[in-house]
């Protein structure tokens, strides 16, 4: 069974057919990449399997439970997790205090809840050392106490992964997280997230085919709203509909 399935979802936007029938599978402990020109409905995509949009039709599965039109903030429970194109990081705070107050699909309700956390739910130092761990696996562990201000913009991709992994998810969902981030790091991720597929579903939109393309296990590729090929990295990349799709 796959660990996510989309079966036959549209999203419209007015005239707009954003999603047009897309059919497509996530296996767990791969990693499936979405290519796709500008407007192509990737982030569209992306937005529907976190619950930021409801379909207009189809049905989404995780495993054989339906989660089609449920919330962000449900979606997060069940495990679909996603990072941000922009990391919403607090500046001031530490870097293992960035990682323990984790990420939220809806900003700022996870900082309640994680402010309240620590009270009620279990130690304060249970949680800074399991986000310890978490920084030793993303490689950040030595710069656990600096202000997250100080960290550059590929470090604050990897902070950004690293909040993700508090809630333990299932599928990890990312838009473009490769984007502004230099050749040697962008690699550095891909290895962390290789290493972290082990156990979870990884699904990234991503441009930079170049790098992304060695890690890729399986393919997708959208234009106008349809998924137009699918398979391993070089059917899909060879396949001329997405050559014209690219070029056109
Ligand atoms: P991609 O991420 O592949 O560049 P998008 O999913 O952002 O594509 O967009 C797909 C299509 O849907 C585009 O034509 C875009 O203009 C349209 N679209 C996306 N979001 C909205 C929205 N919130 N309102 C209206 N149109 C939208
Ligand atoms: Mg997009």
């Amino acid at each position: 069974m796959s660990l996510l399935k989309l079966d036959s979802v549209s999203k419209y936007f007015g005239g707009i057919k954003a999603l047009d029938s897309v059919t497509l599978e996530i296996e767990n402990s791969k990693f499936t990449l979405l290519i796709g020109p500008n407007g192509s409905g990737k982030s569209t995509l992306i937005n529907v399997v976190t619950g930021i949009y409801k379909p207009d039709s189809g049905s989404i599965f995780l495993e054989d439970r339906n989660i089609t039109g449920k919330k962000p903030h449900e979606l997060y429970k069940l495990g679909i997790v996603r990072t941000f194109q922009n990391p919403q990081i607090f500046p001031n705070l530490s870097v293992l205090d960035n990682v323990i107050l984790g990420i939220s699909p809806i900003k700022g309700e996870s900082i309640l809840r994680s402010l309240f956390k620590p009270i009620w739910l279990r130690e304060e130092e249970e949680l800074a050392e399991k986000a310890y761990n978490i920084l030793k696996i993303v490689k950040l562990d030595r710069l656990w106490d600096r202000p997250a201000r100080e960290l550059s913009g590929g470090q604050l991709k990897l902070l950004e992964i690293a909040r993700s992994l508090m809630t333990r998810p299932r599928l990890l969902v990312m838009d473009e997280p490769l984007a502004g981030v230099n050749p040697q790091l962008a690699k550095e991720i891909l290895n962390i997230l290789t290493d972290l597929k082990r156990d979870i579903g990884i699904f990234v939109v991503e441009h930079r085919l170049d790098i992304v393309a060695n890690y890729a296990d399986y393919v997708y590729a959208m234009f106008m709203g349809k998924v137009i090929a699918k398979g391993s990295v070089n059917d899909v990349l060879n396949n001329p509909t997405v050559v014209d799709a690219y070029l056109g």
